[in-house]
């Protein structure tokens, strides 16, 4: 099978039939074999059955059905565990991704060689209040991810090799960074298209909170983490530790030394803590073995951790 198309959706209703005839439109003009799997993420309204009218009147249709809401990155992954095709496509389920773009992505994956290409929102018809925010989360994404050529991490509209979608992980709120997860799988290609974008027709966003930012700035951080030393955590906190090890050590050295000196020249003493030194001494210290201590404790986590030899084999002969 040439592709599968993969879209969550949450109480998008109205949109879904004539995403479907537009898709249908796309893949017959272009000659595909290919599979639509609609997962519905807990939707309150009809969409659960515009789905199931839609897969009785086309046997392309497959529906999954969550029996509440998880989120987007949980509809994908189970979309991605479903998907057969050689290329899978990734889109929403609201018009504002034109099915017009998926030959051309096709063709990228196929013949250029692409592990991965993500959709570039160029001109965006989204409020202000998205757009701004989101070239500020891109910039910072770029950065720590390490994937220089990206501008839009978000897109709805991607498409992937089949291993990709089988070799990763999305959980969490993590859809906002597949290609950093696909990058730490070992999938290095991957390229960016410049893709069509439309207003909302209906309904309205279902990602409009501040708090996507805070929680899209942590789960950046955790990934950022687990990519860098999520498999070796005592040589994060370990380092962290030695470093005020060490200047704890030279702060008692320096309050151990003044009051020798004192000692051995016969004037009294001051107290000890009295110096600032004291105070810098003990917190180094204390606050160097708890970094010690988590770095065990990450150790023991990480051991029993069932993903602890897991590797991304490309080939065997
Ligand atoms: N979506 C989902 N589960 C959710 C929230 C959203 O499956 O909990 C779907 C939604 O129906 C749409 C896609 O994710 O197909 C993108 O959502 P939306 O269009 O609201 O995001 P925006 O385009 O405003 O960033
Ligand atoms: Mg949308």
């Amino acid at each position: 099978m040439d592709l599968s198309i993969v879209v969550p959706l949450y109480n998008e209703a109205e949109s879904l039939p004539e995403l479907h005839e537009w898709i249908t439109r796309v893949m017959t003009e272009n000659g595909f074999s290919y599979e639509i799997f609609f997962v519905n993420d807990g939707s309150t309204d009809t969409s659960w059955q515009v789905i199931e009218g839609l897969a009785a009147a086309d046997t392309h249709v497959h529906g999954i059905k969550f029996r509440r809401n998880y989120g987007k990155s949980p509809a994908l992954f189970c979309g991605f565990k479903a998907a057969q095709g050689n290329v899978v496509i990734t889109m929403d389920a609201d018009l504002q991704d034109s099915p017009d773009e998926i030959p051309e992505l096709y063709r990228m994956i196929t013949e250029d060689g692409y592990d991965l290409v993500s959709g570039y929102k160029q001109k965006r018809y989204d409020p202000l209040s998205k757009t701004i925010p989101t070239k500020l989360f891109n910039a910072t994404a770029r950065k720590v991810s390490g994937i220089p050529n990206l501008h839009d991490f978000n897109c709805g509209l991607k498409a992937y090799r089949r291993d990709v979608v089988k070799n990763i992980e999305v959980y969490g709120e993590m859809h906002r960074y597949i290609p950093y997860l696909a990058k730490n799988a070992g999938f290095g290609k991957i390229g960016e298209k410049v893709v069509h974008h439309q207003a909302r027709k209906f309904g309205k966003t279902k990602f409009g909170g501040l708090n996507r930012f805070v929680n899209g700035y942590l789960d950046l951080l955790t990934l950022w983490f687990l990519d860098s030393f999520g498999k070796k955590p005592m040589h994060v906190f370990g380092f962290l530790g030695s470093v005020m090890f060490f200047i704890g050590f030279v702060a008692v050295v320096v309050v151990g030394g003044v009051k020798l000196a004192h000692i051995v020249g016969g004037t009294p003493a001051p107290l000890v803590t009295d110096s600032p030194y004291f105070y810098i001494a003990l917190t180094m210290m204390l606050l160097g073995s708890q970094f010690f201590l988590a770095g065990f404790i990450g150790e023991l986590v990480s051991r029993n951790a069932a993903s602890r030899n897991e590797y991304q084999i490309e080939k065997e002969i």
